[in-house]
């Protein structure tokens, strides 16, 4: 009996074919819309100095505090698998003068991140992320415009009954006042928050629109509101975003309680989420982080992303879409060594006539080799025999509707061909 030695770890998994393809689908389609706004693929390390992501995305997160992979390298450094795309972007745009570059610089990424997070269904420590940022632009149509981008792929997969919840949490100047009035009012609700709401109230106040208790989650939702303390900069930004928003056609809700849980960000936050697997899951996240480039030594620049998580989008192709793999052109069915060589020789020709062929390599019967041919799902078998190849033909079966003819080894290529494109002559 086998057994099986090795296992992959907890939490992370293979990706197989035909899934892959759906992989690539995604993939595919994004850097066609993406390029379409004008952003190129940036590809950043997946390890980075520890102190990148604490500096970015904060202290006090969950991300930091409990969910990244960090070791220390033979050297003693501290080092961290990346666990958000972000940082590392922001990183290679300092550090290799991207600012130079004709404004605005505009980057796309796609990968793996790590975060040692308890697994459940459709989560995974290795997850992966298609990111966009985009630099050195104000004005608040950049936000609508990632999130018309973000709807034309999503749109384009099929994904149905989309939502945009979006929200400002301010600037530098005007959250400060808000902080302020939302400690006032956690402090007389102090005695029902949660020991994680307690820590949170202390560090880092916003994170308690994160909480997940229930107690927790009655006080939030009486608590003040960021949007009614924006300050008139922000508040004009936001409604230029909003505005921008209809403009396109984009449908969207306001959630004031939406702060998503990174430290980064500065007025507009968004979350585009679906119905269609039953709840309410975000699919896409983002927002605009005015500040992040300078607070990493860099000119001041202003900037906004999001990223979509792979996983959950892939969960709802699969759930509206068989994925069959792609089929090969041709099988080839041979008999006898003879007939095998010349298999080789014309699967080399088809090849380079940017035909998909397989060889059966004369494994098996005729019936065994053609019942491989119907598994791979092939568009035609080529059957060569002994006899055949005396005769200088072959027979050449289309396995979609069985219709089958001689054709001369002499013109295989066109043949085939013809035989492939029989769907379009008719
Ligand atoms: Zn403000
Ligand atoms: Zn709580």
């Amino acid at each position: 009996m086998m057994s099986v030695k090795f296992r992959t770890i907890k939490g992370v998994q293979d990706i197989l074919p035909p899934k892959t393809y759906l992989w690539q689908r995604v993939e595919d389609a994004a850097r066609r819309i993406f390029s379409l706004f004008g952003f190129s693929e940036i590809r950043t390390p997946i390890m980075e100095f520890t102190e990148l992501f604490i500096r970015s995305i904060g202290e006090d997160t969950d991300i930091v505090e409990k969910e990244m992979y960090t070791f220390q390298d033979r050297a003693g450094r501290s080092i961290t698998l990346r666990p958000e795309g972000t940082a590392s972007v922001v990183r290679a745009y300092i550090q290799n003068n991207l600012y130079n570059l004709p404004a605005p610089q505009k980057f796309y990424y796609c990968g793996p991140m790590f975060r040692y997070e308890r697994p459940q269904k459709g989560r995974y420590r290795q997850f992966h992320q298609i990111g966009v940022e985009a630099f050195s632009i104000d004005d608040p149509y950049l936000e609508a415009e990632l999130i018309e981008m973000l709807w034309l792929l999503l749109e384009h997969l099929g994904i149905e009954d989309l939502n945009t919840e979006v929200n400002s949490i301010g600037c530098t100047q005007c959250r400060p006042l808000y902080k302020e009035n939302l400690l006032e009012y956690l402090k007389g609700n102090m005695d029902s928050l949660c020991s994680d709401c307690k820590r949170r109230y202390q560090h880092n106040p916003l994170r308690v629109f994160d909480c997940k208790v229930d107690t927790c989650k009655g006080i939030i939702s009486s608590a003040p509101k960021i949007t009614e303390f924006l300050c008139n900069t922000c508040k004009e930004h936001f409604s230029r975003f909003l505005s921008s928003l209809r403009k396109l056609d984009i449908p969207y809700s306001i959630n004031p309680s939406m702060v998503r849980g990174l430290d980064y960000y500065t007025r507009t936050v968004f979350e585009v989420t679906t119905t269609a697997l039953g709840a309410q899951n975000a699919v896409a996240a983002g927002g605009r982080y005015d500040t992040l480039v300078e607070e990493f030594g860099g000119p001041k620049t202003p900037a906004a992303g999001f990223a979509i998580g792979m996983e959950r989008l892939i969960t709802l192709l699969e759930e509206k879409t068989d994925t069959e793999p792609p089929q090969p052109d041709v099988y080839i069915v041979s008999l006898g060594t003879d007939a095998t060589d010349r298999a080789y020789t014309i699967a080399s020709t088809l090849r380079r006539e940017g035909l998909w062929t397989e060889l059966s390599y004369g494994m098996g019967s005729l019936k065994s080799q053609l019942r491989r041919a119907d598994r791979f799902r092939a568009k035609l078998a080529l059957i060569i025999g002994e006899d055949e190849l005396k005769r200088g033909t072959l027979t050449c079966k289309r396995l979609t509707d069985g219709f089958q003819g001689e054709i001369k080894l002499t013109d295989v290529v066109s043949d085939i061909k013809r035989f492939l494109n029989h769907d379009q002559d008719t």
